[in-house]
């Protein structure tokens, strides 16, 4: 499946969005902003970001790097607004990225009110891969009411991420989640809450959740679904357009090609169940997950609609047949299957 033969449609201004959205024409412009200006960061961060697939958005974006600029070869439809939010909210900090073995040991600061007391201390000791440490201002700014602030860059004017090449997704969880929250001016430490932290969620609404579940639901490379970054093709627009595209199949020939799946309808319920692990998945609000929305046009979606849709569709077109010869197309391993197995589930197919 070519993921980058998707496209979007372009709908400009009908939607329901508030200011503060994830607009498609904004996402737009953000691309072509970093197009312009790039992503600078400090010296070093070329090997890490063309070593580390997973800080690519997938294996197939042009990102080149030239004159301490991480910049696009040209202008893509947006494929993954979220992550191209957080990227542009990173243009023209200073951030160093720093790649060492797991025992090596690395510095920063704590600052006892106010005083500096320099460490050096292996990165395993802090009981993980990565470890990102943001400036003593930002700490400060970032948590007002502590008179002590730990785990603090040890250079004044640039925050630090280490990590632990050999591990998998530690790059992405350290850079688009505790270094994006940190330069956000937002809580950065796993346990905190983003609560009125301005931080938003892929779909366009409020992020209220605490930093871990932020990462966790959406930042953390999901290799199951085929993509690196769980928010690939995912928010409202593309959540809309795949599941009108579906909606609209009438027959199930119209689904084939031959003996397999078409490549637009393939393309089509991969965006969908990518947009429908998102909503399902994500503790967005404090609400139920079932009672997690997404407005758009005046209509608006969860993640029991979503299924029941399309539970009603295959109903329509011919469950038995969908059943035999559609079924076993959408279970081969290389689908992401959350949808499809909710689906089976509500007709009680094993
Ligand atoms: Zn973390």
């Amino acid at each position: 499946m070519d993921l980058n033969r998707l496209t979007l449609n372009k709908s400009r201004g009908t939607d329901d969005r508030s200011t503060k959205d994830n607009s498609l024409d904004s996402d737009e412009n953000i691309q072509r902003k970093i197009i312009e200006h790039g992503i600078r960061l400090k010296s070093g961060a070329r090997a890490h970001i063309f070593s580390t697939s997973e800080f690519l958005f997938n294996p197939n974006t042009k990102l080149y790097y030239r004159d301490g600029l991480l910049k696009l070869k040209s202008n893509p439809k947006p494929d993954d607004p979220f992550r191209w939010k957080i990227l542009n909210a990173l243009i023209n900090k200073d951030i160093k990225i720093n790649n060492i073995k797991i025992h090596s040991r690395i510095p920063f600061s704590d600052f006892i009110s106010g005083k500096e007391e320099k460490r050096k201390v292996p990165l395993s000791n802090f009981g993980g891969n990565g470890r990102t440490f943001p400036t003593y201002t930002i700490s400060k700014k970032n948590y007002p009411n502590n008179t002590n602030h730990f785990g603090c860059s040890s250079k004044k004017n640039i925050s630090e991420i280490y990590y632990n090449r050999k591990s998998k997704g530690t790059l992405a969880h350290e850079f688009f989640g505790h270094m994006y929250l940190a330069q956000k001016g937002a809580t950065y430490l796993h346990q905190d809450s983003l609560r009125s932290k301005s931080i938003i969620d892929p779909f366009g609404n409020p992020f209220i959740g605490t930093v871990i579940q932020f990462i966790d639901k959406c930042i953390k490379p999901n290799t199951k679904l085929r993509v690196l970054s769980p928010t690939y093709h995912v928010n409202k627009h593309f959540l809309f357009k795949s599941l009108n595209w579906i909606l609209n199949i009438k027959k199930i020939n119209e689904i084939l090609s031959g003996r397999k799946l078409s490549k637009e309808f393939e393309n089509n319920w991969i965006t969908l169940s990518l947009n429908y692990s998102m909503l399902f998945n994500v503790p967005l609000t404090e609400h139920l997950r079932t009672q997690y929305i997404v407005r758009i046009n005046g209509k608006s979606l969860n993640a029991d609609s979503v299924r029941n849709q399309i539970v009603k569709w295959i109903g329509s077109i011919n469950k038995n047949e969908f059943k035999r010869n559609i079924l076993p197309l959408l279970r081969k391993n290389s689908m992401p299957l959350m949808l499809i197995t909710h689906v089976r589930f509500k007709f009680h197919w094993n």
